[in-house]
């Protein structure tokens, strides 16, 4: 076994590779040991997943979405109440929906208290943060898709050596792995909102916090595209442009190959017939 990124012989490497953070709620899709290396391994996780997850947007999508952390605490963004001039603390609350607003600060508890019982009405700023930058974005999207093409093709004869040794992927691998070579533009878009609920025939509504799958378009270029959030995200695996995946998109009525026949959900009368997702 080689390692899928730096193609190190890795057979002795023991840390599992969760292909989008376990800390966002993946447990499903997990590489075994060895595909990538504990190398590797702990440097996606230190220098692009951390710094990403650690971003005020993406603590925003957890929280729009609900995402406990892997202590089982609530999500929380942060927000001033303008009356008292006090910061808080905003999170969904477990039990019968809304949201729970505290102080952020113990020392400010009574001076918050004190006030929310002094008027009936008040104004909350909660800023919605900006973007996380493009270049970690990037580099992220790009591991997630060669692991992802791992993942897909696992269980065929001879896998890790096609991927390892197909010098196509080597500007890709180089780029998530080292951040060298020029950027790599990824094509961004709201496909639904992170609390979308989807339905499909005797299911309960479900969220879906990411999914992802692959496009091979006419020209023979090929595409990883994933939904994180319900932010899509799609990434050229041959090369740092991203102008045929705006083309195909134009040519198939900008609907999303994750979603081809369209999203449904309970708010547009789905609940039967809704588009099972290519991967939950
Ligand atoms: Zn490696």
């Amino acid at each position: 076994m080689n390692c899928i990124f730096c193609k190190s012989e890795s057979a002795t490497s023991r840390s599992l590779e969760h292909i989008i953070p376990e800390s966002i709620g993946n447990l499903e899709h997990v590489l075994p040991a060895g595909v990538v290396c504990d190398v590797c391994n702990s440097y996606f996780s230190t220098k692009v997943e951390k710094p990403l997850l650690d971003t005020p947007y993406m603590r925003d999508m957890c929280f729009r979405a609900h995402i406990t952390n892997k202590k089982g605490h609530p999500p929380f963004v942060t927000g001033l109440h303008l009356q008292s001039r006090l910061p808080v603390a905003v999170c969904p609350s477990m039990e019968g929906g809304g949201l729970s607003i505290a102080a952020l600060y113990q020392h400010d508890e009574q001076r918050w208290i004190r006030s929310i019982l002094a008027s009936e009405h008040g104004s909350l700023v909660i800023p919605v943060p900006a973007e996380p930058g493009e270049h970690l974005l990037s580099r992220f999207v790009a591991k997630v898709a060669l692991e992802a093409l791992a993942f897909r093709l696992m269980d065929v004869d001879g896998w890790n050596k096609e991927i390892t040794e197909k010098c196509e992927l080597d500007p890709l691998r180089e780029y998530a792995r080292r951040g060298q070579g020029p950027f790599w533009p990824l094509n961004t878009r709201l496909i639904h909102s992170a609390d979308f609920l989807f339905v499909e025939a005797d299911e309960e509504p479900y969220e879906v916090i990411h999914e992802w799958t692959f496009l091979y378009t006419p020209q023979h270029e090929l595409y990883f595209v994933l939904s994180l959030f319900g932010n899509e995200y799609a990434i050229n695996m041959g090369g740092p442009e991203i102008d045929g995946y705006g083309r195909w998109l134009s040519e198939n009525k900008d609907r999303s190959p994750l979603y081809p026949e369209g999203l449904k959900s309970i708010e547009e009368g789905g609940g039967g017939d809704g588009v099972p997702p290519p991967h939950r």
